[in-house]
């Protein structure tokens, strides 16, 4: 009798605990979620996207901004904006027309992914966006994080988003210790995330964590004296802010060597020049550059030019070559491209053949172009 009472108030006593001590953890992380909403709420950027629920705007700016400063990404913005002013227009827009005003960004695929997905949901949604997370993630180039910020910030769907800025405040926050980018580290973030996540304003709360981790909890100099969530930061108590992030060590970027031929030829006093259209899967599909011989190495010049005219590519006629460029770097995620141009003139019109285009020298600003060869044409006299 005495025993099974002895048993029944310690069990009382352990619920009471576990239950205080879920109390306590649901407190502090509304706690931590108010703080953190109060804060952006006081010092979020006025950026135009934050001034609409219209999906196409917000997964316009959200596209736009992946990989991309906010200053460079809002002017984009409102170009694109001002060219194509809801999916309609993007969708009737020509692919090119896309990739021009889309130069300068990189990730080239994201503008064909995006004129892409803007036919299917005229063509297949009724010209209406899905409205939840896994309806939008069937959407070419419409992935997790994307999906995530659309239906919180338009549709209020309670799913937290995870990007980079998200990775760091969370992983400093509780000191994770699994690498971010490993799936592992992704599924414990966005755990996290999640519970900490405020489901009555999810678009918000997405929000405000991914401005901390712009303006406050940035990757080198945390302002920690200023962060609203300092209290409960673990990597701020532990003092070891700079072991957050962990992250998977990097793989040196593959090299590749272009060589590019810049054939010129004059036609009735106007100069024009080689340019080829990109097809393939490679960089920079659709886009045109200049015709190019891509080695292993670092090669001579001199061989580049004779593989060049083995190739056919000058005709018959006699060419100068007219200048040699020094190397042009251009570093991409994974790669870096090491390209040098020779800039060579033809006394003949070249015979043109497969995605090789002559194009009056004073139009070839309006075609779409890597940046690499825009910063070449750049010093083209
Ligand atoms: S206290 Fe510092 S490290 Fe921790 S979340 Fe805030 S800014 Fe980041």
């Amino acid at each position: 009798m005495y025993f099974n009472r002895y048993v029944k108030a310690n069990i009382c006593l352990i619920l009471n605990l576990i239950l205080k001590s879920l109390l306590s953890t649901l407190t502090n992380l509304m706690h931590l979620s108010q703080s953190l909403i109060n804060w952006y709420s006081q010092n979020k950027r006025p950026l135009p996207w934050r001034e609409t629920r219209d999906p196409y705007k917000i997964w316009l700016s959200e596209v736009i901004l992946q990989q991309t400063r906010v200053a460079q990404g809002t002017d984009y913005y409102h170009r694109f904006l001002v060219a194509f002013p809801d999916v309609h227009s993007l969708a009737a827009a020509d692919e090119q027309d896309v990739l021009k005003l889309w130069q300068g960004l990189g990730y080239y695929s994201r503008a064909r992914n995006m004129h892409y997905t803007a036919k299917e949901v005229v063509e297949k949604h009724n010209s209406i966006f899905p409205d939840s997370s896994a309806g939008l993630k069937k959407l070419k180039g419409i992935g997790d994080y994307t999906a995530a910020a659309i239906a919180s910030i338009c549709f209020d769907e309670p799913t937290a988003v995870l990007d980079g800025n998200v990775a760091r405040v969370i992983s400093r926050l509780y000191a994770t210790d699994t690498p971010v980018d490993s799936n592992e580290g992704k599924k414990t973030i966005t755990d996290l995330a999640k519970s900490l996540l405020d489901t009555n304003h999810p678009g918000t709360f997405n929000q405000a964590v991914m401005e901390l981790g712009a303006l406050v909890c940035t990757p080198k100099s945390p302002a920690c004296n200023t962060c609203p969530l300092s209290f409960a930061c673990e990597a701020l108590k532990r003092n070891q802010i700079e072991k957050f992030p962990n992250k998977t060590p990097k793989k040196s970027p593959t090299i590749r060597h272009l060589n590019y031929l810049v054939i010129s030829f004059t036609k009735d006093k106007d100069e024009f020049i080689l340019m080829r259209k990109r097809t393939g899967n490679d960089i920079w599909k659709n886009m045109y550059d200049f015709p190019c011989l891509e080695s292993k190495d670092a090669s001579d010049p001199k061989d580049i030019l004779d593989t060049c005219v083995k190739s056919g590519l000058l005709g018959e006629f006699p060419f100068v070559v007219r200048h040699v460029s020094d190397e042009y770097i251009h570093q991409l995620s994974h790669r870096r491209l090491l390209a040098r141009f020779i800039r060579i003139e033809v006394k003949g019109v070249p015979m043109l053949h497969d995605n090789i285009t002559a194009v009056r020298k004073n139009l070839i600003a309006e075609l779409p172009l890597p940046r690499l060869v825009d910063r070449y044409l750049a010093t083209l006299i």
